[in-house]
C-alpha cells in the first residue's frame, strides 16, 4: 500500500531570502517531498500557501493520508476556513506532521488547545537529539543520539499538552533542552511534532532527519476509512437505546432535535 503524503509549504523565506533560497532552491516543501519519494511505500507531492485554497481543497485532503506542515512567517495568512478543514480531516483520521516553527501554525494551536510557546535563539548551535523511546517506530533505524551541527535553539518550557509519547529530546550547545519529538492523538488522527528544520540551515538534507520524517509518515498513516463527519453529535431517541428504557422526568429537547453548538 502506498501512503499518499502532501507536504504543505509556506514558501515565503525561499522566495524572499537569498540564504534560504540557496539551501533550498526548489523550496523546503519540495526538498522534503523528494526525500520521501525515495521510499517505495510513500508518494509525496507538495502544495503551498500561495495556491488557491492554500492547496488544501476538500478533494486534496480526501486523497491525503498524511499532511506535513512547515510554516513560519505567514501563519496569520492561513485562512480560518482552511484551518477548520484541516482539523476536520485530522479528527476524521488523516495523519499530520508539524515541523519546526509550525509549533505556532494555526492548525497545530487548534489541535493542541494550548499556547504552544517556547524559548528560542538563532545562533547556529549544535543540536543533539536523543531517542527517549527505544523501538518506537518513529525512531526506527536511528542511533541512540544524532547531531545537527547548526540549528536554531528551541527551549523548554514548551507550552503544549502532555503528549502520548516523547520520542526525542534535544540538547543545545547553549545548555537548553527541548522535547523535540512528540506524538498526539486528536480525534481519529495521529499527530507528530518534530522540532528541527530552521530555514537557514540544511536540516532537511540530513539523513537522520529525513529518516525521522519518513518514519513519522508511516506512524501517522491510518489505513482506515476517513470518518465522514467527525463533528457529528446525534440525539439518540429512546427507542434506539441499546437497552429498553422509558423516558422519564422533564426535558428540554424534543426527539430528533439538534443539540446546541
Ligand atoms: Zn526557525
Amino acid at each position: 500500500m502506498t501512503i499518499r503524503v502532501t507536504v504543505w509549504g509556506e514558501n515565503v523565506h525561499e522566495r524572499e531570502n537569498k540564504i534560504v533560497a540557496g539551501v533550498y532552491p526548489d523550496g523546503m516543501h519540495n526538498c522534503i517531498a523528494a526525500a520521501l519519494n525515495t521510499h517505495d511505500d510513500i508518494r509525496a507531492t507538495s502544495v503551498t500557501l500561495q495556491d488557491p485554497e492554500h492547496g488544501l481543497t476538500q478533494a486534496r485532503l480526501a486523497e491525503t493520508d498524511v499532511l506535513i506542515w512547515w510554516g513560519h512567517a505567514a501563519h496569520g495568512d492561513v485562512e480560518d476556513a482552511i484551518v477548520d478543514r484541516v482539523c476536520d480531516a485530522v479528527w476524521g483520521g488523516m495523519g499530520i506532521i508539524f515541523l519546526h516553527s509550525a509549533h505556532f501554525a494555526k492548525p497545530f494551536k487548534r489541535l493542541m488547545g494550548a499556547p504552544c510557546n517556547l524559548t528560542w535563539r538563532e545562533a547556529g548551535e549544535r543540536e543533539r537529539l536523543w531517542v527517549t523511546s527505544r523501538h518506537h517506530p518513529i525512531a526506527a533505524g536511528l542511533p541512540d543520539s544524532f547531531e545537527l551541527e547548526h540549528e536554531e535553539m528551541y527551549g523548554e518550557p514548551f507550552g503544549v499538552p502532555e503528549p502520548l509519547e516523547t520520542v526525542f529530546i534535544s540538547w543545545f550547545q547553549g545548555g537548553e533542552v527541548f522535547r523535540s519529538g512528540l506524538t498526539y492523538k486528536r480525534g481519529a488522527g495521529n499527530v507528530f511534532y518534530f522540532r528541527p528544520g530552521h530555514e537557514t540551515y540544511p536540516t532537511y538534507h540530513d539523513a537522520n532527519v529525513r529518516r525521522v520524517i519518513a518514519n513519522g509518515v508511516r506512524w501517522a498513516f491510518n489505513p482506515e476509512a476517513r470518518i465522514g463527519d467527525p463533528n457529528d453529535a446525534p440525539n439518540v431517541p429512546v427507542e434506539a437505546a441499546p437497552e429498553p428504557i422509558t423516558a422519564r422526568g422533564p426535558r428540554l429537547h424534543e426527539d430528533g432535535e439538534e443539540g446546541f453548538r
